[in-house]
């Protein structure tokens, strides 16, 4: 398959190699279990692929977010899923951009060596949703501490992760000037949370995705765990969820990848009326189309990584290629399972589990409605819609 922009070609032979040892089968499994990646995830952090983003100064490999996103759709175009890890390759950015130095000496060199999972990032609420400056998990200073309660769900990864960022509300909602303000982000151990005022509760959903409902019941964090200054969270929050989005767009590239070449193969090998299925236009141009939509997605997704390289405003952009992307591999996902017809709906033909994996990123890390209105707002100038 011809690609206009592969970039970094020696870090994808190098992720190509570690993802050789972790065949479809290996996926299917953990998939049909609903298990965890374990050894999958210890390979990766082994080989320090989780810690490109963290500078050499405390251990990474200080690669941009463009060498990062390549690992990321490296792994899904491999077949497997980066979901399992990608909260370790960008949660950390939110402590590097806005933490202390003692709290960068502290946690990032075990971060970049692999002791430290930093695969959680606690935001959305089951009350207020897409509506995150209402949030209202509270933390309140108390002595040495801030007391933290409230709820949250969907929280991604906790079950596999030592530390997780966590907003909360530090100022009541109706004593600030704007709903931005009065939010402050914290580090959870949540080695040490879990059980003494944090209870983790898995919700089981559509994919092999480790996802939580957190109860916080006055939850005792230490007050030099609050990243940055008191009430100026949503603002640090915001340049994380930027490379947040990149890197999930370079997931569903990789997806949108995956799903062509496998229904380019079906397609010139799948015999029915005495000839390749793929000599038939109905059959052929869907693939082509989902080919081109993913090629045009990816050249945003190159985009929004090279602005934030370049410390650009990159939110428009990092929007854009989500969605773009988003859209492409789902559109590739349903190609892929109608050229196979019935054989799509096997398990071993890894299409239906990639085709589930890939419908999230239409919900999370934000939903395509919210994109709509971020363009329709900040790039057209339109009314704010909500
Ligand atoms: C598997 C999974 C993993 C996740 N992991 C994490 C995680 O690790 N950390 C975390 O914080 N969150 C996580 N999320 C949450 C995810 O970010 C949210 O589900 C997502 O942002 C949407 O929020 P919501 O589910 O509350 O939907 P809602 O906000 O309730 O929205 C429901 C629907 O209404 C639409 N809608 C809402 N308001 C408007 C409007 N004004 N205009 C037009 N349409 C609108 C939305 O687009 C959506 O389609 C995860 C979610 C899933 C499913």
């Amino acid at each position: 398959m011809q690609t206009t922009a592969d970039l970094h070609p020696e870090i994808r032979e190098a992720v190509r190699d570690l993802c050789r040892q972790f065949p479809d089968a290996y996926f299917r499994r953990i998939d049909e279990r609903r298990a965890y990646p374990d050894d999958f995830v210890a390979a990766l952090l082994a080989a320090g692929w989780l810690a490109a983003m963290i500078p050499e100064e405390y251990g990474g490999s200080g690669l941009g977010l463009t060498a990062a996103s390549v690992i990321m759709e490296e792994i899904n175009r491999c077949g497997g899923n980066a979901a399992a890890v990608h909260g370790q390759m960008y949660n950390m950015g939110t402590l590097l951009r806005n933490g202390s130095p003692a709290q960068k000496e502290r946690y990032l060199p075990a971060i970049a060596a692999g002791r430290l999972r930093i695969q959680s990032m606690a935001v959305t609420e089951p009350t207020t949703g897409s509506d995150t400056t209402r949030l209202r998990t509270t933390a309140v200073r108390r002595d040495g501490c801030y007391v933290v309660s409230g709820q949250k769900v969907w929280i991604s990864r906790v079950r596999h992760s030592d530390l997780m960022i966590l907003l909360a509300r530090t100022t009541p909602l109706a004593e600030v000037r704007r709903k931005a303000e009065g939010l402050s982000i914290f580090i959870i151990d949540l080695r040490e949370a879990i059980g003494n005022g944090l209870e983790v509760r898995p919700i089981a959903n559509m994919v092999n995705h480790e996802t939580n409902e957190l109860f916080f019941d006055g939850l005792e964090v230490p007050a030099e765990n609050l990243i940055g200054e008191e009430g100026q969270g949503f603002r640090y929050l915001l340049d994380g969820l930027n490379a947040e989005r990149a890197l999930i767009a370079a997931e569903c590239i990789g997806d949108g990848y995956w799903f062509v070449e496998r229904a380019t193969r079906y397609a010139g090998e799948r015999i029915v009326f005495e000839r390749p299925i793929g000599s038939n236009q109905g059959v052929q141009f869907p693939i082509a189309e989902a080919f081109i939509d993913i090629e045009a997605a990816n050249l945003m997704r190159y985009e929004a990584c090279a602005r934030f390289d370049a410390q650009r405003p990159c939110g428009a952009q990092a929007n854009m290629a989500k969605h773009l992307a988003a859209r492409a591999s789902w559109q590739a996902a349903n190609v892929c399972l109608q050229t196979h017809g019935g054989f799509g709906f096997a398990s071993e033909y890894d299409i239906e589990r990639k085709f589930r994996e890939t419908r999230l990123y239409q919900v999370a890390p934000i939903s395509t409605n919210l994109i709509f209105a971020y363009v329709a707002e900040h790039l057209l100038g339109l009314p704010r819609s909500y």
